[in-house]
């Protein structure tokens, strides 16, 4: 795959725009996971089960989901990493409007 050093430019504003459904990560094979804030459980993201349960376009970008841990209570965060790019990112919600990314 090698990484192309323009991807190192994009910001997380450049990877939501790319991918800002669940379809979208899933077609590109994003690795995805949550992280509690309290209590710190990792777990994975299944992309294909999340399409199936919530739609095509749900979008997981500025969204937290509750912690999987007995009597946790925190909030879980959603972190990605792009199959070009060479980190992870926390996915955060968009701070002004989504444009796509020039891909040419
Ligand atoms: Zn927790």
């Amino acid at each position: 795959m090698g990484h192309n050093p323009k991807y190192r430019q994009w910001t997380v504003e450049s990877w939501r725009g790319f991918a800002p459904t669940v379809s979208d990560m899933h077609r590109y094979q994003w690795a995805t996971y949550a992280m509690c804030q309290r209590c710190a459980l990792e777990i994975d993201v299944n992309l294909p089960l999340l399409i199936r349960t919530k739609g095509r376009d749900y979008s997981l970008w500025g969204r937290t989901t509750s912690c999987r841990r007995r009597f946790c209570g925190g909030r879980m965060w959603f972190f990605t990493h792009p199959h070009r790019a060479e980190g992870w990112f926390m996915m955060e919600a968009a701070k002004r409007p989504v444009t796509p990314p020039d891909t040419a």
